[in-house]
């Protein structure tokens, strides 16, 4: 690790938590230089939904370089671009009737927000946005604004203004709705809180800890939103691209937000690819307003457009991922019921699940462990208490049972040092779906 110990930042965090130098992977593997094999369900924070190194994008990837074709265009018209728009347009938007824009913005999630907050604030004239207890929007300073936790906006040494807090769902209670409340603060001129030019809103809270808001809450977002002349703003950066069961996690809801940020798995190979999504009317940049010079990676153009084509023409992908999320679901149910202190439960919507230890210390021992048995995976949340089952969608049934396995392993050790049984037959009581799965397991 010298090399790393000498002039690496301290800043990096990762690394920290999984101490080895990797140099190949291929879908849900991971593999050391000593030759360790590991089942990766961090999978790049959720930018590895179709894999590492998926075949059928590194094959388009390699014949298009092997051309010659376009790797960094600006904001170029290109070939590449030009192919990736058209198959976003009929195979995502138009089957969904969404109408969107598109804008390329600096290739990192935290740029699509900046730019997501920036169009908002010119398009309405005002200043204030809200966002939510627990959000994460990113580390540059427009979306450090937007974003809860105190380990990263202690970082910013400057004073962050331009943003007002709600409580998300669930923050103050089951029983208490938080758009009511919000609401009643953008209905009382004396709340305190400006008018705000947009609602920045994570559908499921990935950083803060797998955070899952209910189609009821969106929904009376959105209303809470249409009421006042509010935009309404998905941060669909990690939640999106599958993650929930279907492309955009707002779907299942039934909203159209005004505005859609898109990074992470857009590209599908880990290539770096952000966008924001907008209703027409409020595309009101002037020519290179938002501006970056790494707005046309036409790479990551080459793999999104293989990802789509491949896995976004018809609903199998989508069912499969609800598929998968539901054994998630019953086994992660199953280690909170057995070896569970009455505290711990689950979260999530799709294959976006976690186990909530209540314990950051907790969490951290059980990822610990699991690790030493070839199987990385992190936890989320304020304390760091949520482990996070972050997987590609593609993962295989056989190593999604290994990893789940190998996760009840860690959970029956920290907590009881005990061993689970090798033969435990996790599907015997499961759903006609998880059933199947343990069939093609
Ligand atoms: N928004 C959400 C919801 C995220 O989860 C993240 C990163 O985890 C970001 C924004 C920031 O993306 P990036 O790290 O690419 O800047």
């Amino acid at each position: 690790m010298k090399v790393f110990d000498e002039i690496e930042s301290d800043v990096m965090s990762y690394a920290r938590a999984f101490p080895r130098v990797f140099n190949k992977a291929q879908g849900e593997y991971l593999y050391d230089e000593e030759g360790n094999q590991y089942l990766d369900f961090l999978a790049g924070a959720g930018t590895l939904n179709y894999g590492h190194n998926n075949p059928i994008f590194k094959q388009a990837l390699l014949e298009y370089i092997e051309q010659d074709g376009i790797t960094h265009g600006l904001d170029l018209h290109t070939k590449a671009k030009r192919e990736f728009l058209e198959a976003f347009s009929e195979k995502i938007l138009q089957p969904r009737d969404l109408t969107y824009v598109m804008q390329f913005t600096g290739p990192t999630g935290t740029n699509a927000v900046e730019a997501a907050l920036k169009i908002a604030r010119k398009y309405k004239g005002r200043e204030n946005i809200i966002s939510f207890t627990n959000g994460f929007h990113g580390c540059s300073l427009g979306a450090l604004s937007a974003t809860g936790n105190s380990h990263h906006r202690g970082a910013s040494g400057v004073s962050m203004s331009g943003v007002a807090r709600m409580p998300y769902e669930g923050y103050l209670g089951d029983d208490i709705d938080t758009t009511a409340y919000l609401d009643k603060v953008l209905s009382d001129s004396s709340s305190g809180i400006d008018h705000p030019a947009a609602v920045l809103v994570e559908t499921v809270q990935g950083e803060g800890g797998i955070n899952a808001a209910s189609v009821e809450w969106l929904r009376n977002l959105q209303d809470v939103c249409h009421k006042h002349d509010v935009l309404l703003i998905v941060d669909d950066i990690q939640a999106g691209c599958g993650r929930t069961g279907s492309y955009f996690s707002f779907e299942e809801a039934g909203i159209v937000p005004d505005i859609v940020t898109l990074s992470k798995s857009l590209s599908g190979y880990g290539l770096p690819f952000a966008v924001v999504l907008m209703k027409p009317e409020l595309d009101q940049w002037k020519p290179g307003e938002h501006n970056g010079t790494f707005r046309g990676n036409n790479l990551a153009f080459v793999t999104a457009t293989a990802a789509i084509n491949h896995y976004w023409s018809d609903d199998k992908f989508a069912k499969e991922i609800l598929r998968k999320g539901e054994y998630i679901e019953q086994r992660l149910e199953h280690i909170v019921e057995t070896y569970g202190d009455g505290n711990m439960t689950t979260r999530g919507r799709g294959m976006f699940r976690g186990l909530n230890c209540v314990s950051g210390e907790l969490a951290g021992k059980i990822t610990s462990e699991a690790f030493r048995n070839g199987l990385v995976i992190e936890t989320s949340g304020a304390d760091d208490h949520v482990v996070k089952t972050l997987c590609p969608l593609t993962v295989s049934d056989e190593n999604l049972k290994k990893a789940l396995d190998i996760v009840e392993a860690a959970v029956a050790k920290v907590l009881r040092g005990e061993e689970v049984p090798e033969e435990h037959d996790f599907f015997a009581e499961g759903s006609d779906e998880t059933e199947s799965l343990a069939d093609a397991a």
